[in-house]
């Protein structure tokens, strides 16, 4: 089946053409397109927040006239940029994609690695030959690479983002491209897992040197105040990724660039629907800055929504809404700036992160009487450890994570999971300890996951995420699209079920891993009939009652309470 005689697919073509079916008859009435956007660090919270202040056809399109889930958590505690892309695309958590981090300390390499480096690929579209990314790492595959096995290829999947990560891994192994920034250009890239040379649309669109215009720019707020520059530091080469990327024009950037690559790629004009991730990388780079609650960030999801507005009205005139769907989701919140929380009297703090290596490296220097890096790297609260060192002094793996457990607890984690605890699947079964169980993953050597306390960020300056917490774990889920019953729906929702939803929609198989749940109880009136035992009422509208749909039960809120799958 993988060739058909030319005469038929003429054959099939002319009767496309004369039945004015065109597309939709040649996938099964499927979307041309559907576009996931992520957005780098956006909490669940923003778009109740500001819901008031949005204009129309922006976040708008989704919470008005698509279904909108305002209880949608990340079940895991890693909750980072990499494992997060990962699992919105595999429908899995860390246990099941094997991303457990942006970075993490390699024992065979002896080198920190970071989830998308893959040394075997070179990038491309800059000079140098530098190693390139590709998604390697990755335990499951994604739901471009499903679409791409039930369509023998025919789908055309993609990824974009300022950043590696957030491009190549939600796009997963079957991608036709994934694209992402050099940092100090802001020239698109990729690598040679994709291609040889950047497509000619590509090379024409760095050519253009639309970078520039760009640089040199003031971000005002509604008022006209100057909020940031985007003037490169003087004496310095400019740095785009920091300069422009803490900005909202960074947005007009990656914006501008899916629109060159839906038009010169022909998205939503082939024969089987297309899939693109689009992954927004401004506001994480801002967030970590100023914090959630800074007038800046709220000028950027400002500023986003007329940019969503305007990118939605080009899907519109390009493709035709109607034949395209739209998930929105993000992929981690964000905690509040330590400095604001503590403000309130809530038990905020910085504390640093690299001191508390230093402090543990010492203290299991003396009791082994042996100095060594013990711990190579504390990104807070995560300690990733030296196999080597330990080996030295005749420590095993289980005693060495335990010890550095204990030491992040002298530091003032509240408890610790280690990587050969979670491995065995020790953990209480508690919500929180399914939580670490999710965040395993047989990649990373030795590490100690630490539970830190709510409200306390591993570095002096601005604020992070990376904890099992509602500030990190909350992110919005919504979509639009035919198939979709327009609601706000506070039922339980995790992000792992946009995969497994947008795959039963398709009617292909969802990710390898996927342990996502069908958001049946949005689905539009063909739907009803299984919907109306989901709490909606008889003009299939939600009911708004919190219910968790999942099996009720001593199993209920464990995977396996998530179904046979
Ligand atoms: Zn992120």
């Amino acid at each position: 089946m993988r060739t058909s005689p030319r005469s038929l697919i003429l054959g099939l073509l002319l009767c496309l053409a004369l039945t004015g079916a065109g597309f939709s008859s040649a996938y099964n009435a499927r979307p041309r397109l559907v576009v996931v956007i992520v957005i780098d660090q956006f909490r669940g919270d923003y778009l109740e927040r500001y819901r008031d202040q949005w204009g129309e056809g922006g976040f708008r399109l989704l919470l008005d006239h698509g279904a909108d889930f305002t209880d949608c958590n990340y079940d895991y505690a890693n909750t980072r940029t990499a494992p997060g892309h990962a699992t919105l695309l595999t429908g899995a958590y860390t246990n099941g994609h094997g991303i457990i981090a942006n970075e993490w300390w390699d024992p065979q390499k002896k080198a920190t690695v970071a989830a998308a480096d893959d040394d075997q690929t070179k990038l491309v579209g800059v000079p140098g030959g530098a190693p390139g990314a590709s998604p390697h790492n990755l335990l499951a595959d994604t739901l471009g690479d499903e679409l791409k096995l039930a369509t023998q290829g025919k789908s055309r999947v993609f990824g974009i983002a300022l950043k590696d990560r957030a491009s190549v891994l939600p796009a997963g192994f079957a991608a036709d491209g994934a694209y992402w920034i050099d940092r100090a250009t802001g020239a698109w890239i990729t690598s040679t897992y994709y291609r040889n040379q950047l497509p000619k649309w590509a090379q024409d669109f760095n050519d253009s040197k639309r970078t520039e215009k760009y640089l040199n720019q003031d971000w005002k707020d509604s008022q006209g105040n100057v909020l940031r520059s985007t003037k490169p530091v003087e004496g310095k080469t400019g740095n785009f990724y920091d300069v422009v990327g803490s900005t909202p024009l960074a947005n007009d950037y990656e914006l501008e660039f899916a629109r060159e690559l839906i038009t010169y790629e022909k998205l939503g004009n082939g024969p089987a629907t297309d899939l693109l991730i689009l992954s927004l990388s401004a506001n994480d780079i801002l967030g970590h800055k100023v914090g959630p609650d800074s007038p800046e960030m709220q000028a950027m999801a400002m500023a986003m929504d007329r940019q969503l507005a305007g990118f939605f009205e080009f899907l519109g005139h390009q493709i035709g809404l109607a034949n395209v769907w739209i998930a929105l989701s993000a992929d981690h919140g964000v905690a509040p700036l330590p400095k604001a929380a503590a403000a309130l009297h809530l038990p905020a703090a910085n504390v640093p992160g690299d001191k508390m290596r230093a402090q543990i490296n010492s203290r299991l220097s003396a009791r082994f009487s042996h100095p060594a890096e013990y711990v190579k790297a504390l990104d807070y609260p995560v300690a990733w450890l030296n196999p080597d060192a330990f080996a030295a002094a005749k420590v095993n793996e289980p005693d060495a994570e335990r010890d550095v457990g204990e030491a992040l607890q002298q530091a003032g984690l509240r408890a610790y999971y280690t990587r050969s605890q979670l491995e065995r699947g020790d953990a209480p079964n508690t919500e929180l300890g399914l939580k670490y169980l999710h965040s395993y993953s047989p990649l990373g050597g030795w590490y100690v996951l630490g539970v830190p306390p709510p409200f306390i960020v591993g570095f002096m300056g601005g604020t992070d995420h990376a904890t099992p917490y509602t500030y990190d774990t909350h992110v919005p889920l919504a979509f639009y699209g035919f198939p979709f019953q327009a609601g706000t729906y506070r039922t339980h929702a995790e992000p792992v079920d946009l995969a497994a939803t947008l795959a039963s929609l398709l009617g292909i198989n969802a990710p390898t891993h996927s342990i996502g749940r069908v958001l049946t109880e949005a689905l539009a009136p063909p739907h009803r009939a299984l919907n109306s035992i989901h709490g909606l009422d008889d003009r299939g509208m939600p009911t708004v009652d919190g219910r968790d749909f999942r099996p009720e039960g001593p199993l209920a809120g464990s995977t396996m309470a998530r179904g046979p799958r």
